[in-house]
């Protein structure tokens, strides 16, 4: 099935390639998964080990822009999907004319810039924070003052709460701008969050979608930190969240795994974030949390094969395992207390094999499950102890 991602197509049997453009843990897992389901993967990706690399059954070695590796890509492979936002949408563009794409470039270039990813959710009809366009210091003198306090954050490339600053007037903004190189910026309102979610939401070639149920996310130094779904968010608010994320996907005719993050405010309000065209740290729950994975719905997507159920099998969390864990206080280099971790019932360790560990540096996570949402607090409780960290 050459050029078309029509929903008419037939599936693609196991046995046949799928490919991935990047190699970090994302596309790991996604290789992980539609192996489980039979497929051979390739993994499109510069570095000479990655992650991903390491578990492809080939590994093509190229820039994510070179034309003849996307070409052997995209012959050798029945789909293509991406692992992360950056790579360039026309890459996806380019592959699409030789095989399925999901997502398509178009998409995924929506979620690479931050002013049009926020139009682009408007227009879909979900509220986001309010905002002005920065692109030279003489926008900040004509943005309006009920902007302050707010958050500058460049458009483009950030992340783990990377490239934005808190700023409180005009004139800190203005020196932010200056601190940002004066790349393109966007600035929003300080919103009064009562906390934050994200729901994962896939949608098939036929158009036909499912959501996995929001998780709670709580982030330390802006890196995600603990995912939890112990049923403790109010209905109403995780209802208007899953409409929201099927409002978006459905807008796009996305074909993929999306996420998307919202902030549930103190009047109950609930306005998107940002959006992730694949799958998210945040939906790691889903691999042992639910039936059906969001990796091996991104399989079954590319693959033309039936969604996954995505109801929850009983409450639980992810806690994300960075790479401060592997240095003791003296800053010497240890294992973290993997028996300790897998000691506790419920448990599923997910590593990534990166080859050395730096401070903030997703590294891993753990999976932990509970019967009740009491039981699965008092097991991250016992994980977090093990590990080292006091504040799970
Ligand atoms: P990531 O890609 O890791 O999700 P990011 O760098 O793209 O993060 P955002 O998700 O936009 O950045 O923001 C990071 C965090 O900063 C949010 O999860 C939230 O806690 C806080 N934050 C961002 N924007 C706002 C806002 N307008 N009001 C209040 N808090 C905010
Ligand atoms: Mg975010």
């Amino acid at each position: 099935m050459v050029g078309s991602d029509s929903g008419a197509a037939l599936p693609t049997a196991p046995g046949a390639w799928l490919g991935v453009l990047g190699g970090g843990q994302l596309g790991r897992m996604f290789c992980q998964s539609a192996q489980a389901l039979g497929y051979r993967v390739a993994v499109l990706d510069p570095a000479e080990s990655s992650p991903a690399g390491a578990v492809a059954d080939r590994h093509i070695r190229a820039a994510y822009d070179d034309p003849q590796a996307l070409d052997t890509l995209g012959s050798l492979c029945a789909a293509v999907t991406t692992e992360f936002e950056n790579v360039p949408a026309d890459s996806l563009r380019r592959l699409a004319g030789l095989c399925r794409t999901a997502p398509a470039g178009d998409s995924v270039a929506i979620a690479q810039d931050r002013l049009a990813e926020k139009a682009y959710l408007q227009a879909s009809g979900v509220p986001v924070a309010a905002h002005a366009a920065v692109s030279q210091a003489s926008d900040l003198d004509v943005c309006p003052a009920s902007l302050f306090p707010g958050i500058l954050k460049t458009a483009r490339l950030g992340y783990d709460g990377k490239g934005q600053v808190r700023v409180s007037s005009r004139e800190q903004a203005l020196q932010a701008f200056e601190s940002l190189r004066g790349a393109a910026c966007v600035l929003e309102a300080l919103q009064p969050l009562d906390y934050e979610i994200s729901v994962v939401v896939a949608r098939g070639l036929d158009g036909r979608t499912v959501t996995y149920p929001p998780s709670r996310n709580a982030h330390r130094d802006g890196i995600l930190a603990v995912s939890t779904v112990d049923g403790t968010i109010d209905p109403a608010v995780a209802d208007r969240a899953r409409r929201h994320a099927l409002r978006i996907a459905d807008h796009l005719d996305y074909h993929g795994v999306l996420c998307v993050e919202f902030f549930v405010l103190r009047d109950g309000a609930v306005i998107a974030n940002e959006m992730a065209p694949r799958p998210h740290n945040s939906g790691h729950y889903t691999q042992d949390g639910c039936l059906v994975s969001q990796f091996e719905q991104q399989a079954r997507i590319m693959a033309g094969l039936p969604l996954g159920m995505t109801d929850p099998l009983c409450p639980s969390a992810m806690l994300n395992l960075l790479g401060d864990l592997w240095f003791d206080p003296d800053g010497r280099l240890r294992e973290p207390d993997w028996a300790g971790v897998l000691s506790v019932p419920g448990t599923r360790l997910h590593l990534y094999a990166k080859s050395q560990a730096r401070p903030g540096r997703k590294m891993g996570h753990v999976n932990i499950l509970g019967a009740t949402a009491a039981e699965l607090h008092a097991r991250v409780a016992r994980v977090a102890g093990a590990l080292g960290l006091s504040d799970a």
